[in-house]
């Protein structure tokens, strides 16, 4: 898309102000691009400066983290929380544990938070952090004592009413459970409500684990049936064969259709006879292993070494492809071959998969409907301030029950999507849908709350 000359100094004086953060310079472009008519529509919030205080974080904490792998051996890796914006509630964004990890991707992941959970309708401010930290072949006792350093010095600015961080990359239950465990020794306060993704024991929410990927589906689901269409009988890829990955492909299955890819940082696997949801979450969840060793164990899988050869997971035919792995891994030639193929329908289960190339890509072609992250994975966040919900009654819903709230939050997204995108003149583009809905909802309540 071409940027509307109203926004493009705003753009140029982020690139300005924050040089060399290529993937936060990326997120705040593609929203960018979506608000000329905003602007045109709504003056005010030109007048109160909306988009200029919305692209700087309100506080931004880099921290040192030392801690001592189990040979006695001393490491020091670096801490962030980029608390970007409280106009709707606590800020709220994961914690991402990879050692790709610096401040623009903890700005980029936190620039987005902020419109997802707009988009959400909850109350819910944007935040994100994490560390360069790589978890990969650690013990589980280097893990607790990192979590641990890590949370010895991020308590101070966390609360139930302040931050409340959760699991991304790297993240999930049981280092949420090290984390929350340190805060409760610090602070003397079983605050549960400080940390979502806890473990169900100690004031986790049933679907919190599940909820990112189902989301997804119940996402992509929607954008097929806006079409007369539904999952049922179709064809499916999910990268990645993480938390959001995993449960992607165990809830498409469940609503009839078949997955037949996945992937890890090392390469991927391609099942014609499904994935087998079972095996990938014990080798994933339980045996911490590689995907290599998903195509070990069933009869007709073969795997894809990463880097060898041109075809990446994007190269296996399918009616429904959905990026679950992490930023900028499916590329403007990535979409043309999934379109080719017959790929008519994307829903992105990770934060910013897509490439600019790759989203303009899907967002022209006709008849390709493409949900970008911050709608369609917006399950999770959601899902969180539900397990918030629960701790501050100290009640416990069912299963059952969360699971459709969640079925109704995301049909409710993907409807303000299409009907935003509809009233801006974009028709069928929830790339423009859900920024505008996200950015009018967290402009309006800045608005609000006045110069602060
Ligand atoms: P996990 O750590 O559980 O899984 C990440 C998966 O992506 C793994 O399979 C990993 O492979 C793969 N991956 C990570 N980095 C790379 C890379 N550089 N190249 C190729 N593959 C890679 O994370 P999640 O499933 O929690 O998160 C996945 C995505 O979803 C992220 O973008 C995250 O921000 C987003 N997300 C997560 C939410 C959640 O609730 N967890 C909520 C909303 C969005 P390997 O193990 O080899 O590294």
């Amino acid at each position: 898309m071409v940027m509307d000359e109203k926004v493009e100094p705003f753009y140029n004086e982020v690139i300005r102000h924050n040089p060399g953060e290529v993937e936060f310079h990326q997120a705040v472009r593609e929203v960018l691009e979506s608000l000329g008519p905003v602007l045109v529509k709504y003056p005010e919030f030109a007048e109160h400066k909306i988009i200029e205080r919305l692209c700087e974080p309100e506080r931004q904490i880099i921290f040192r983290v030392p801690w001592q792998d189990d040979k006695g051996e001393v490491h020091i890796r670096r801490g962030f929380r980029v608390e970007f914006n409280s106009a709707l509630g606590p800020y709220k964004g994961g914690l991402r544990f990879h050692p790709s990890v610096y401040l623009g991707t903890v700005k980029f992941l936190g620039f987005e938070q902020v419109f997802k959970n707009g988009l959400t309708g909850m109350p819910i401010g944007g935040g994100k952090g994490g560390s360069d930290f790589d978890p990969k072949g650690r013990s589980d006792d280097e893990i607790m004592r990192f979590c641990q350093s890590f949370m010895t010095e991020l308590y101070r600015h966390l609360g139930e009413y302040t931050d409340v961080p959760a699991g991304d990359i790297g993240v999930g239950t049981r280092e949420v459970g090290y984390l929350f465990g340190q805060y409760k020794r610090i602070t003397n306060r079983y605050e549960s409500g400080v940390l979502t993704g806890k473990g169900l024991e100690w004031g986790g929410a049933l679907v919190r684990n599940e909820a990112t990927g189902y989301g997804t589906v119940f996402f992509a689901d929607e954008m097929l049936r806006a079409r007369g269409d539904s999952l049922d009988g179709k064809t499916v890829v999910v990268s990645g064969s993480g938390n959001v990955a995993i449960y992607a492909i165990e809830k498409a299955q469940e609503m009839g259709a078949t997955v037949v890819g996945c992937s890890d940082s090392s390469g991927y696997v391609y099942d014609p006879d499904g994935i087998c949801f079972d095996t990938i979450r014990e080798i994933k969840e339980v045996e911490r292993g590689r995907i290599v060793d998903y195509a070990a164990r069933r009869p007709n899988a073969v795997f894809r070494e990463r880097g060898k050869g041109d075809a990446t997971i994007w190269s296996i035919p399918c009616d429904v492809a959905l990026p679950c792995a992490t930023q900028n891994e499916l590329t403007g030639r990535d979409a043309a071959t999934l379109m080719k193929n017959g790929c008519t329908v994307v829903a992105e289960g990770a934060n910013m998969p897509t490439t600019p190339e790759g989203v303009r890509a899907f967002v022209d072609a006709p008849g390709v409907a493409f949900g970008p992250g911050k709608a369609a994975n917006a399950g999770g966040v959601a899902t969180s301030a539900l397990e918030m919900q629960q701790n501050a009654s100290r009640d416990s819903w069912s299963f059952k029950h969360t699971e459709q709230r969640l079925q109704e939050i995301m049909a409710d997204i993907h409807h303000t999507c299409y009907e935003t995108a509809a009233e801006f003149g974009s028709e069928g583009n929830y790339v423009v849908g859900a920024n505008i809905a996200g950015f009018l909802r967290v402009g309006r309540a800045m608005v609000a709350l006045g110069l602060v």
